[in-house]
């Protein structure tokens, strides 16, 4: 299921971004290269009235070596792109500029529904002027101020007023969604290529979303079916921004919110970067299961140690991946990718398993018995019991005296006792302690 997505489009100072953190909070911000620094938040989750959405501050994608124009333009692309509904912000005070009628024409040509936001309507004064913008003919202005949080809740009864039930794309549960993720060349469109290649059938008749435009489906030869999420946004389209490292965050970002399972993809010739991390840790926090790819594995020298120093490497620098499977492929000669849809099955299968009550706490029992829990301040942790509350990511409840006294370690230990006895290969699995009272 994915959320519905509202990208905030204005010129500069503006307030975007004090609109951004005011909606979103401090709760959840993801994109963070900067802490201190609000314009890298570009990303964030919340919700109002109980509907839950993704919230873009398109002001954060900037354009080096590129006029204001330009890049203003740019950012009212990717809200018209990316967003289901669009927040237009211009300053009450300064009444319409030209800039604010360049991109209001840009928005009015798409089919978007676009809610107009006049900031920085500090007082009732400021306020008065609202019917001076119907002129830009995007309907019913909404004075906000953002350093005074005023008018926020119309403008999001407005914003959510719009969101339509079918735009929340929801594929059968039978399909298996998975995404490729990694930075501006390190080869996902070619990996696409192969992979779509390979199927001998593909399909086009998977039931129709609304966003399945964006998205490929196809079928391996058993019949599994497969969507690709967010193919549009791995092929090239040629627009000035596409290469920009926010951009392809953000991208990933809402691909991997639609995906059971992410192809992490990094570039043997370039290594581990930093970005990568960030973006891989994201999709592991959303509870995806993860499959690393090391891509043109053909375009380097090699020698016997190559494979497994290359694989140190990533275990060193991904600790919190140590579940997910590494494949060094190249999707310029194949290697490796004809068995890929086979291994995301697979994968998929242990995400969505369930493990009975009684099988689960005779592995609890062993494992109890082969490591018995800590005293903690002369306290000693008991553990009773164990069941598993949810699939997809595998999601246990431990039953303990003092949730305290179940410290990382042992947490840890019970973790690898689950994956020693059952395959949870490439998927992250939750252990939630609660105090059986
Ligand atoms: P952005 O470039 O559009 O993201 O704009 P910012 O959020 O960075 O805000 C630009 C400036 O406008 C900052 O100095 C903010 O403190 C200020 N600002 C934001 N919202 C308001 C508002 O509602 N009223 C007033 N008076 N200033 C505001
Ligand atoms: P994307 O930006 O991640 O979608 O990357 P592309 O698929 O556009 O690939 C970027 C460049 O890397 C292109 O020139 C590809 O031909 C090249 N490339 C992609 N995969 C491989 C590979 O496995 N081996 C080699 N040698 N080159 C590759």
């Amino acid at each position: 299921m994915s959320k519905p997505i509202v990208a905030i489009v204005g010129r500069p100072n503006i307030g975007k971004s004090t609109i951004f953190n005011r909606i979103v909070g401090e709760r959840i911000s993801i994109v963070e290269d900067d802490p201190g620094v609000t314009r890298d938040r570009i990303y964030g989750q919340t919700e109002w009235l109980g509907k839950e959405f993704s919230l873009i501050d398109t002001g954060g994608i900037t354009l080096e070596d590129y006029p204001l124009d330009v890049e203003i333009r740019s950012q009212a692309e990717i809200a018209i792109e990316e967003a289901d509904v669009i927040v237009f912000m211009v300053d009450i005070r300064s009444g319409i500029t030209s800039l604010d009628e360049n991109i209001a024409k840009i928005l009015y040509r798409s089919n978007k529904p676009v809610v107009l936001a006049l900031n920085k309507a500090d007082n009732p004064e400021q306020r008065e002027r609202f019917y001076e913008f119907y002129s830009l003919g995007l309907g019913d202005p909404f004075p906000i101020s953002g350093s005074h949080g005023l008018g926020l809740g119309d403008l999001l009864d407005e914003v959510v007023s719009h969101f339509e039930d079918d735009s929340l794309s929801i594929y059968d549960d039978s399909i298996i969604k998975f995404s490729l993720i990694g930075r501006p060349n390190v080869g996902k469109s070619s990996l696409v290529n192969k992979i779509l290649g390979e199927q001998r059938v593909i399909v086009s008749d998977i039931e129709g979303t609304t966003r399945d435009a964006i998205d490929t489906p196809f079928v391996d030869e058993e019949g599994q079916e497969y969507v690709i999420i967010d193919t549009a946004g791995i092929r090239k389209s040629g627009r000035v921004y596409e290469n920009t490292e926010k951009y392809s965050v953000l991208r990933a970002l809402s691909a991997i919110e639609r995906s059971d399972v992410v192809l992490c993809v990094i570039n043997a010739e370039e290594g581990i970067r930093e970005q990568d991390s960030r973006v891989f840790s994201h999709a592991h926090d959303e509870g995806k299961s993860i499959i690393l790819l090391v891509n043109k594995w053909d375009a380097i020298e090699k020698d016997t140690h190559t494979m497994q120093e290359f694989e140190q490497d990533i275990r060193t620098r991904f600790r919190f991946l140590d579940y997910a499977p590494i494949l060094f492929v190249s999707a310029e000669t194949g290697e490796r990718l004809q068995k890929l849809p086979e291994l995301i099955k697979k994968i998929y299968e242990s995400r969505m398993q369930r493990v009975q009550s009684s099988i689960l706490n005779d592995v609890l029992m062993d494992a109890l018995a082969m490591n018995p829990t800590p005293t903690v301040n002369n306290k000693r942790l008991k553990v009773f019991y164990m069941t598993q509350v949810a699939v997809g990511p595998p999601t246990f409840i431990v039953f303990v005296n003092d949730t305290e006294l179940l410290h990382f370690s042992y947490q840890r230990f019970l973790e690898n006792q689950l994956r020693k006895n059952f395959d949870f290969q490439g998927t992250p699995i939750k252990i939630i302690p609660r105090k059986r009272s």
